[in-house]
């Protein structure tokens, strides 16, 4: 791995990723909902943030930029597509477009569905994306500005990146998606097995993220869904819970 990845909890469930690539000594941040924690996290390390990596414009994934930005001069990247709603972006990126933190390289993906223009970043190379609101341990995202056939979509796109893709995904959902997860699949003996692994971990206090592809594949009932349709009822269901 040549990039060194810390988590930082912030207000009820959130994750915020700091991330930082020794060569160069660039350090970036995916969607600072808050500065404040953030902020100490690389100043206990040493390090500077150079860049912020917004996934979408939720203020739980913005709301950190323009503090950040002023106490670090950083440049911030973000969709376009939602560059309106993002007033502190300086960079505009959509699906296909690289950026670059140091000398590793990772590629926007667009993920659309849960905000209009939601991107994901994924770094080839290191094996890891970070999703924001798309993909969640054995979750997905609400469908608030988008259909249940790009969500559908989303979950082939991220699936295709491979099963030992480690996924960051931008908030701790975990137990509440495994509670919904066993009533679809209740003989699912994987998503069994992780149930009992995620209630002890929490049991523990410690964080069940970041997932992979592999685990996904196996118990997250909506990238396991066969067809829109499936997915659409899967989602409709589990925000009536
Ligand atoms: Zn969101
Ligand atoms: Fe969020």
């Amino acid at each position: 791995m040549a990039l060194d990845i810390v988590r930082i909890p912030v207000l009820s469930d959130n994750y915020v990723w700091l991330v930082h690539e020794p060569v160069s000594g660039e350090t970036m941040v995916v969607d600072p909902a808050v500065a404040a924690p953030v902020l100490d996290a690389a100043h206990e390390r040493g390090w500077t943030i150079t860049q912020i990596w917004n996934t979408h414009w939720h203020p739980d994934h913005t709301g950190g930029n323009a503090e950040i930005k002023a106490a670090t001069s950083c440049t911030i990247t973000g969709p376009a597509d939602e560059a309106g709603r993002i007033p502190t972006l300086d960079v505009h990126v959509r699906g296909g477009d690289t950026v670059r933190l140091g000398s590793v390289k990772a590629t926007v993906m667009d993920v659309p569905a849960h905000t209009a223009g939601h991107i994901a970043y994924h770094f080839e190379t290191e094996h890891a994306a970070f999703v924001g609101d798309t993909l969640f341990a054995m979750g997905c995202g609400r469908l608030f500005e988008g259909t249940a056939a790009q969500m559908f979509d989303n979950m082939r796109k991220l699936e295709a990146l491979g099963d030992d893709t480690a996924i960051y995904c931008a908030h701790e959902y975990t137990l509440s998606n495994a509670r919904f997860a066993v009533t679809v699949e209740p003989d699912n003996v994987a998503l069994k097995q992780r149930m009992s692994d995620v209630v002890a971990a929490r049991e523990r206090g410690e964080a069940t993220v970041p997932t992979t592809i592999a685990l996904e594949r196996a118990t997250n009932p909506f990238m396991r869904a066969t067809s829109v349709d499936e997915l659409a009822a899967r989602r409709a269901a589990k925000d009536a819970a």
